[in-house]
């Protein structure tokens, strides 16, 4: 079913047709925030403009921005756009660094996150005769259950397994004969690795496809994991203050995620807080047009990405976002230079004879940072000498600072030593923080 669309009138509406619907979209959103979220209204009244001087998409750039602060300032409810009683579903993050940040969705919500997801489901070529094993979590967060719906809506036999208990995921998975798999990038590693300890052949396996994101993963990871799957590997993208998973999705070109811009209007902002143009990267920025429970305006993800128009072979006209970097709260600063996760994760995986498998941490000594990398060994290196180790090591050192500009002490690690994932790894102890 290659470039099978869910809803082709949408996802292939020429761009001028489509900033159209924006246009629309827009005036009305800014309509309903004005008239029902005290925070929004305020906002506005500040800024001396009112929902008549947003005509369209031509007048973004007059209207405030939102930031995660905003949200927890106005813990839980007071964002919500409709009554309480027109509510049928809340999520929210995970709140590790203080009170968790709240969504509120209405039953119209729910339809249109379970149509974008549909349309996630077809671009990885998901449909009414798959069985999809759904190993994100299920809960407050919102992986789980936005490709639960999603799944549904295509047709397709849903395994609602959540997240964890990793043996039994590939029992399952082989016992149902599972085709697609939805779950984060580091959790399809851990299970691909599970595959390979428990002795269990792809050819025992059905499956064809996986839907992965909630945190950033490099293109090498993508190789990796569809080599030990046997699977196409897409990235999707979303965040539960604008939606859950389905915000974008990656087609089979593999070139960067489609943004479901009839739904959400993305932007890059740079660092003065202006909009940056296409290829350029910036804080990437989303404007929700038909969210009716929350709705957005202008919510700065602080995820690093860059947008491009250009036309995509798969032949929807909606931007692609390319990978995310990171989260600018995630870049670490080492001596002065600045360097994400994903940079020494593209770095390590330059090397031969270790596994994707990693831990970065960072301290201090008097006034200099440290920075350790701790990298598993690939099992076939177990038998190496000490020189070999030696070899091995000073070329990882070596990939850190051409590709990720750091001076980083590397220590080798026995195999299946290092923390397992089965949902956003955590990959970054920073003791600089705890002194
Ligand atoms: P939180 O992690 O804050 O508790 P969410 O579960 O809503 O809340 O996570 C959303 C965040 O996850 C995004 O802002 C982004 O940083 C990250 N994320 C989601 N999908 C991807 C992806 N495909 N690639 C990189 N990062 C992603
Ligand atoms: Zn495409």
């Amino acid at each position: 079913m290659e470039n099978r669309y869910w809803n082709p009138t949408m996802e292939t509406m020429p761009r001028e047709q489509l900033r159209a619907v924006q246009d629309e979209r827009l005036r009305d959103v800014v309509r309903r925030v004005y008239e029902n979220v005290p925070f929004y209204r305020h906002k506005m009244q500040q800024l001396g403009i009112t929902p008549g001087d947003i005509h369209g998409v031509c007048d973004i750039e007059k209207l405030p921005f939102t930031e995660k602060h905003d949200l927890r300032d106005n813990y839980p409810f007071d964002m919500f756009a409709v009554p309480r009683s027109e509510i049928v579903r809340i999520h929210a993050s995970s709140g590790t660094t203080g009170k968790p940040t709240v969504a509120g969705y209405t039953s119209g919500d729910i339809d249109r996150w379970a149509e974008l997801m549909a349309r996630a489901m077809y671009c990885a070529n998901v449909g009414k005769n798959d069985i999809v094993q759904v190993a994100y979590g299920y809960g407050l967060f919102t992986g789980g259950l936005g490709a639960h719906y999603g799944a549904e809506r295509v047709g397709a036999s849903v395994i609602p397994i959540s997240g964890g208990n990793t043996v039994r995921q590939l029992m399952i998975m082989e016992d149902f004969g599972s085709t697609a798999l939805c779950c984060t990038p580091s959790y399809a590693l851990n299970l691909a690795e599970a595959l390979e300890k428990e002795g269990i052949s792809l050819d025992r396996l059905k499956l064809k496809s996986g839907i992965f994101g909630a945190e950033p993963w490099t293109e090498d990871m993508r190789k990796h994991i569809e080599e030990k799957l046997g699977i196409d590997a897409l990235n999707v993208y979303g965040l539960s203050e604008v939606m859950g998973p389905g915000v974008a999705m990656e087609c089979m070109c593999k070139n960067g995620m489609h943004v479901w811009e009839d739904h959400f209007l993305p932007e890059i902002i740079g660092e003065d807080g202006k909009g940056l143009s296409y290829g350029q990267q910036g804080d990437l920025t989303f404007t929700t047009l038909t969210k009716h429970g929350m709705p957005l305006l202008r919510y700065r993800t602080h995820d690093l990405c860059t947008l491009t128009d250009e036309p995509c072979d798969c032949g929807r006209t909606h931007v692609r976002m390319g990978r995310v970097m990171g989260r600018t709260d995630d870049m670490l600063i080492i001596r002065g230079v600045n360097v994400f996760p994903s940079q020494i994760e593209h770095a390590l995986m330059q090397v031969e004879g270790v596994a994707p498998q990693y831990q970065i941490v960072v301290d201090r000594q008097g006034i200099l940072d440290t920075i350790e990398v701790q990298v598993e060994l690939n099992p076939s290196m177990m038998s190496d000498t000490i020189k070999d180790m030696e070899t091995l090591e000073r070329k990882l050192v070596n990939s850190l600072a051409s590709h990720a500009l750091i001076n980083a002490h590397v220590k080798l690690c026995q195999p299946g030593t290092l923390p397992r994932s089965e949902g956003k790894a955590n990959r970054v102890t920073d003791k600089r923080k705890l002194k």
